[in-house]
């Protein structure tokens, strides 16, 4: 049984005061939910301020990014460990944000995502195709070759410790949802493409559905059986609408 997750990217966006009352909202909700977990990734320098704010309660923080190396002279990045001094769970791996402005090709993808493992982190690894690839027939193809790629870098038992989540690039932030039914057989794919690798872990590893869900579409996506749970941008910046999407799975 995958449990329902509840992400949310808060993307470049944040200060001291805002957060706080973000969390503390979050942290309220929280306490009356027991049917699914919440993860918030916060930029990194407030990592630290999620890590005071959010021990003890219930819902776990992440990052948005590590850096595919160890350590050492790679000005800006951001290491797997240090994210770990911070308590981090997760890290968001391969936005398609990440993809655009900085050009991470799916290898890149694949050895962050490698390297998060190692460091103890649960990689989100997103993907998901343009409207131009959807239009043009071609979403099977670009989603599978950015899984495949994720899943050959991993040694087969790490499998089972990935978190996906499906985000066409469409619909992120532009207020445009996949329909459940379009979103279910990408998830479905996305699954047998895991299960190809290794059977015992495609029942495990959970695939988010991520753009543009909000309180109203939370329920149709989250009832299709193959959608695990959500990564939410825009929506989990208000406590309100990330609770009440948590609420309708
Ligand atoms: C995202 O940035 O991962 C995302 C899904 O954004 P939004 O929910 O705003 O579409």
């Amino acid at each position: 049984m995958r449990r329902t997750l509840i992400a949310g990217n808060w993307k470049m966006n944040g200060s001291l005061n805002g957060n706080a009352a973000l969390l503390a909202g979050i942290k309220a909700g929280a306490a009356q939910l027991s049917a699914c977990d919440l993860l918030v990734c916060a930029p990194a320098p407030y990592l630290a301020q999620c890590q005071s704010e959010l021990a003890g309660s219930s819902v776990a923080w992440g990052a948005q990014d590590v850096s595919e190396h160890a350590s050492g002279a790679y000005t800006g990045d951001v290491a797997g460990s240090m994210l770990r001094e911070f308590a981090c769970s997760h890290v968001i791996v391969g936005h398609s944000e990440r993809r655009a402005y900085h050009a991470e090709s799916n290898a890149v993808v694949a050895s962050k995502a490698a390297r998060a493992l190692q460091g103890g982190l649960t990689p989100i690894i997103c993907i998901g195709e343009t409207l131009e690839e959807r239009q043009a027939g071609r979403t099977d193809a670009v989603v599978g070759e950015q899984l495949q790629q994720v899943l050959q870098a991993l040694d087969g038992a790490d499998i089972a410790r990935i978190v996906v989540a499906y985000e066409p690039l469409w619909a992120i932030g532009t207020g445009v949802t996949a329909t459940p039914d379009m979103a279910q057989a990408v998830h479905a794919l996305l699954r047998a493409t895991i299960a190809a690798h290794n059977r015992a872990a495609a029942d495990l590893v959970k695939i988010l559905y991520g753009g543009s869900m909000k309180p109203e579409n939370a329920a149709q996506l989250l009832a299709m059986p193959d959608i695990d749970g959500g990564l939410i941008g825009g929506a989990s910046l208000k406590s309100e609408d990330f609770l009440a999407i948590a609420r309708a799975a």
